[in-house]
């Protein structure tokens, strides 16, 4: 399961500041900082808050596209670059983001300054383009709240223990707010977007989708596992594990967006389950002839993120994510196994932190599927999810009828928060 991957917890110096101001962070992405004209309301937002009263630390993804480019751009020079000068080279964007803004501020009167990830003291483990955040050395951004600055932190990347700089994952951005907000012992941690949260399914494919007001963490893991685009999974285990509450929301408007946080009665009751989410393009691979200890190893070491399994006999389904698909390959490789990689297959998944306490769902799920005629592949399931994969032209209707059956367009089905 992807969501058992979790990460040690790293070191945080939290320090206790009492009599200080509460502190925020705010974290906007790509498309919030796409053009000048949106970075200079990046920069307002930021002064706004900062004039009412909080610390604000502010953490901004690259502009639009651009780490894409880079990447693309690296791929024209060097058919494979080197993990340690591609981070060199994408760390960049973020950096030309937080800068701009940093400037804009500076324009509407309010003092700033903008830190690499490296001068912000994220430190990490030397993973290239995975790293993951062992330490924040937070001394630096409170220097400058002390200093009643507005901090902006390059997003994505951080310095590693062998002192060279590293990225952390695609939608990385988002973990840089969590562990930022977790070190500095932020009272929220804001991640504006270009959607105004998190909905019962993705609105594009269900019209009647309906905002959620609030989701616990281990919804949103599952959520964010299974397809829901809108936060990187590995800081919503971050925020789990340190406790720190996020509020996604929109970058264009004033609404309150959703909250993740821990579980409460309400969401176990009133409605069970959160949503329904998709992906059209899964990575399912058959292995043959490999026992299970053996696979699972090797795919460990070559740090693929192994989602479903199923072992039928002496072959073993698995799924990974799209991204690690070359590591899984050289992997199975490596092994000798025999294996093939089934295409086609999308996945469909149903979740709620419902389901614990409350019989029933999977029955209405596979009722749901079997009325539609589509014939489920193979099935994995946790406490709080039901999933399965489906031939992928089959999955916009299948997520529309489940929608329905289980009336995620009725206003119930969004939830309180506070
Ligand atoms: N700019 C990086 C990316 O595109 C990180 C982020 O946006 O969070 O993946
Ligand atoms: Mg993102």
């Amino acid at each position: 399961m992807a969501e058992a991957a979790y990460e040690t917890l790293p070191e945080l110096e939290t320090e206790e500041r009492p009599g200080s101001a509460g502190t925020v962070v705010m974290k906007f992405g790509g498309t919030s900082v796409a053009d000048p004209e949106k970075i200079r309301r990046v920069a307002s937002r930021l002064v706004g808050a900062r004039r009412s009263g909080a610390r604000v630390v502010g953490v901004v993804s690259a502009m639009g596209y651009h780490t894409d480019e880079l990447v693309a751009l690296a791929h024209k020079v060097s058919p494979r670059p080197k993990p340690r000068e591609l981070d060199m080279l994408i760390s960049v964007g973020e950096r030309v983001s937080c800068a701009l803004v940093a400037m804009a501020i500076a324009d509407l009167g309010t003092d700033a300054i903008s830190l690499t990830g490296s001068q912000a003291g994220i430190v990490t483990d030397t993973a290239h383009g995975r790293a993951k955040i062992v330490e924040v050395k937070a001394h630096r951004i409170h220097r400058a709240l002390d200093e009643d600055r507005i901090v902006l932190v390059a997003g994505f990347q951080g310095v590693s223990t062998e002192y060279d700089i590293t990225t952390l994952g695609r939608g990385g951005s988002d973990t840089t707010a969590v562990a930022l907000a977790g070190a500095l012992g932020a009272d929220a941690c804001e991640i504006y977007t270009d959607v105004d949260g998190v909905f019962t399914a993705d609105p594009r494919l269900v019209p009647e989708a309906r905002k959620l007001h609030a989701v616990s963490y281990e919804e949103m893991l599952e959520l964010a596992a299974s397809g829901a685009r809108v936060l990187q999974l590995r800081s919503v285990e971050f925020a789990r594990n340190h406790g720190v509450k996020l509020h996604v929301r929109s970058t264009f408007t004033d609404e309150p967006g959703t909250w993740i946080r821990e579980e409460d009665e309400r969401m176990l009751e009133k409605a069970l389950i959160s949503g329904v989410t998709h992906t059209v393009e899964e990575a399912v691979y058959e292995v043959e002839g490999v026992a299970p200890a053996e696979l699972f190893e090797s795919l460990a070491t070559a740090e693929v993120n192994v989602d479903t399994v199923i072992q039928m006999d002496s072959r073993i389904v698995f799924s990974a994510p799209l991204e690690d698909r070359p590591h899984a390959e050289q992997a199975l490789a490596a092994l000798g196994a025999r294996w093939s990689e089934q295409h086609g297959l999308g996945k469909v998944s149903v979740v709620g932190a419902g389901m614990k306490s409350h019989p029933g769902v999977a029955a209405r799920t596979f009722a749901t599927v079997r009325g539609l005629g589509v014939e489920p592949r193979f099935v994995a399931t946790s406490p709080i999810k039901i999933a399965f994969y489906l031939p992928h032209e089959e999955v916009d209707r299948t997520v529309r009828a489940l929608h329905e059956a289980f009336e995620l367009g009725s206003a119930e089905a969004e939830r309180q928060h506070a």
